[in-house]
């Protein structure tokens, strides 16, 4: 059981593993790691792995001193594809501090936060990728093209060996994985494993990117989370499940079945707040310019494209940004494949505390098609069309930027507006297609 491991070369004398990836999460949810040999974790467990700073893409400069990032030992994970090397998810430290706009540090400050409140957040995810081609440019599956793709058993058949083998890889590691389909668009898969306290959840989702891509690529293919990787095409998401329990994680908050849909009266408030600040919630849970292709492209040839682009609650219909699918839980349709782990747990934690605070009130529910009756709901509010909306959204919104830490806030709105004007300033064939001849 990893939650007792605490000595780290003793793990590694225990399984034969000769390497370990010191690994933390960058701003943009990149992981960035050392390999480290199995002799030197010691001092590693202890004083943390150096890292130039400028190059963390935690916003730091040339001149700040090494990022030293210090390993988790709960977080450990021995390689199922490579047992000879084990992954461990790090806090981000500086000069004895934590770094403040670190993802991991930051979600572990609202997990504290809620702690306080005496609120244990548990969370599912469920990511869904595209199996391609080595150069990402074509779905990998020649015969994969049906117009109507989604659980097509032949497909998912298909690819039985890089299916299996991740599953079977959380299988043995007690993730307790419960399916794995074929999804809505060509050459899309998504896989289920059990909900878990939030931390605990954010690292799995983490290691999870990391095993997809490398099984993938043992495969001779190439997995990708990009939210919108083909015009036409559905798009990946990456739901959130939603509940809150006592601190001792055994009574659930959220159900109540005397109340609607059986979410109680702390479900909704916190559900009020996600509903409050859903926009600002955007710039985190969608945070690349692709990210807005996915939410703002309803139909595709398939009829549907099962993503968000209205602040919207509902029962059990997935046209909505948010679904009640049962008692006890909400399921947030907001994150996209591109969602930092760790940063759309904390922002989700940062909504819902708000909202509990301020008893916020969800709104009426809508129980419409969203796609072919959209207009007729007045009361919710466009999602932002692009990822600039958002980020403005998320600047204007002073509750939830202190809440996610000013100094977190500022760091990623920086990083985040130097990525849009990166963006902003690339010439297109689009322009030239609309305005040669104007
Ligand atoms: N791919 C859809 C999305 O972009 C979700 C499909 C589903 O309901 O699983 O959110
Ligand atoms: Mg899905
Ligand atoms: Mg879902």
């Amino acid at each position: 059981d990893q939650s007792e491991v605490t000595d780290l070369k003793e793990f590694a004398r225990a399984r034969n593993i000769r390497y370990f990836m010191v690994s933390y999460t960058d701003l943009f949810g990149g992981q960035r790691a050392k390999l480290v040999p199995a002799q030197a974790i010691s001092d590693m467990q202890k004083d943390g792995a150096g890292f130039a700073g400028f190059a963390t893409w935690l916003d730091l400069t040339p001149a700040h001193p090494d990022m030293l990032a210090v390993p988790d030992p709960l977080s450990v994970i021995q390689l199922p594809w490579r047992p000879e090397v084990a992954w461990l998810a790090s806090d981000c430290l500086m000069e004895g501090k934590g770094v403040a706009q670190a993802p991991r540090n930051t979600l572990k400050r609202l997990v504290a936060e809620a702690a306080k409140e005496g609120m244990r957040v548990k969370t599912g995810v469920e990511p869904e990728f595209f199996l391609t081609t080595p150069d990402g440019n074509q779905i990998a599956d020649e015969y994969d093209t049906a117009a109507k793709s989604c659980y097509d058993q032949q497909a998912v058949m298909r690819r039985f060996d890089v299916i299996a083998e991740i599953c079977d890889a959380m299988l043995d590691l007690g993730w307790k994985p419960y399916q794995n389909d074929h999804e809505d668009a060509n050459g899309q898969f998504e896989m289920n494993w059990e909900y878990d306290d939030v931390l605990q959840t954010a690292d799995k989702h983490s290691f999870f990117k990391f095993m997809v891509r490398s099984i993938a690529e043992k495969h001779g293919l190439r997995a990708t989370f990009m939210p919108k990787p083909f015009q036409g095409l559905t798009g990946s998401g990456c739901h959130a499940h939603i509940s809150v329990w006592d601190l001792a994680g055994k009574s659930n908050a959220f159900a109540d079945k005397n109340m609607e849909l059986g979410l109680s009266e702390k479900g909704r408030y916190f559900l009020g707040g996600i509903m409050k600040h859903a926009s600002a919630l955007a710039a985190i849970c969608n945070p690349t310019v692709n990210s807005y292709k996915r939410i703002n492209a309803p139909r595709t040839v398939s009829g549907a494209t099962w993503a968000p682009n209205t602040v919207t609650w509902t029962g059990n219909n997935r046209t909505h940004m948010v679904r009640v699918p049962g008692p006890g839980r909400f399921e947030l349709r907001l994150p996209d494949g591109a969602a930092n782990p760790y940063l759309m747990q904390a922002i989700i934690i940062a909504a819902g505390l708000s909202g509990i605070r301020t008893k916020a009130d969800p709104g009426p529910r809508s129980d419409v098609d969203m796609y072919r009756e959209g207009h007729t709901v007045t009361h919710g509010a466009k999602l932002p069309l692009n990822l600039l909306d958002a980020l403005r959204a998320y600047d204007e919104d002073s509750e939830l930027k202190a809440a996610m830490g000013e100094e977190f806030s500022a760091a990623y709105i920086k990083l985040k507006h130097q990525e849009w004007n990166s963006y902003a300033s690339h010439f297109t064939q689009w322009e030239r297609d609309h305005t040669l001849d104007v």
